[in-house]
């Protein structure tokens, strides 16, 4: 099968998800190129880690609240994730979030489960998947915890957060976007909450406190790129 495999790859060569050269590599079989590989170089394991919210205000019920992000949003990676959300390339998801999983175990993180972000039902619609919650089941893969995909489900359609340059208007058009899902319980359990990119936290942070209201014991908010620097992004 594998002599096949390589025969047609040989015959009709793929192209590389990222760049669309003929793809000349594959990362956990997602066809890719050599070029494209070397910019998938996540930021030294110190850089990971950072508070939430980039802007913390007085009251918040839960200011410790930590984020891990281990790439940087910017160029070749911003790239991917405007392919995987704008361009339909849902496959990326798997090289994102196998390599998410492979930092998260590298840096001992272990929790009990995984839990995505999730999409309005409108943008679902629209795309047709959420991103966060491909990623989020790649990641539950590699560290062997499952993904409870709709324990958050979204109350509201929020604005587009890049719509919003201001950092406390963003807060407001998230506050109150998550309801939980009462099928579930997540009372005593330690929460991985994924999404795809972080920039003020915001997002993160109104989802984790949703869970930590509702018994879990603890929630650390991972995404797969981050930068502070930027607020146009579109995060869903
Ligand atoms: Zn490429």
């Amino acid at each position: 099968m594998r002599i096949i495999k390589e025969a047609l790859d040989i015959m009709f060569p793929k192209e590389c998800l990222i760049c669309g050269k003929i793809s000349d590599i594959r990362l956990f079989d997602v066809p890719l190129c050599k070029k494209c590989l070397t910019d998938l170089v996540p930021v030294p394991e110190d850089k990971r880690w950072q508070f939430c919210l980039s802007e913390p205000y007085e009251n918040d019920t839960c200011p410790t609240l930590t984020l891990y992000v281990p790439f940087k949003y910017e160029g070749r990676i911003a790239g991917i994730i405007h392919r995987i959300k704008f361009g339909q390339k849902s496959e990326l998801t798997a090289v994102l979030g196998t390599l998410l999983g492979k930092c998260l175990n590298n840096d001992n993180v272990s929790c009990d489960a995984v839990i995505p972000v999730p999409l309005s039902a409108e943008r679902l619609s629209e795309r047709g998947f959420n991103q966060a919650e491909l990623i989020g089941l790649y990641v539950g893969k590699e560290l062997g915890i499952p993904l409870l995909k709709d324990v958050l489900v979204r109350s509201k359609n929020t604005k587009r957060q890049a719509e919003i340059k201001d950092n406390l208007r963003r807060a407001a058009n998230m506050s109150g976007a998550f309801k939980f899902n009462d099928d579930y319980s997540v009372d005593g359990m330690s929460i991985l909450l994924i999404d795809d990119v972080a920039t003020t936290g915001n997002t993160l942070h109104e989802a984790a406190e949703v869970l930590l209201l509702n018994g879990a014991s603890k929630v650390l908010c991972c995404a797969f790129a981050g930068n502070r620097s930027v607020k146009n992004v579109e995060s869903y």
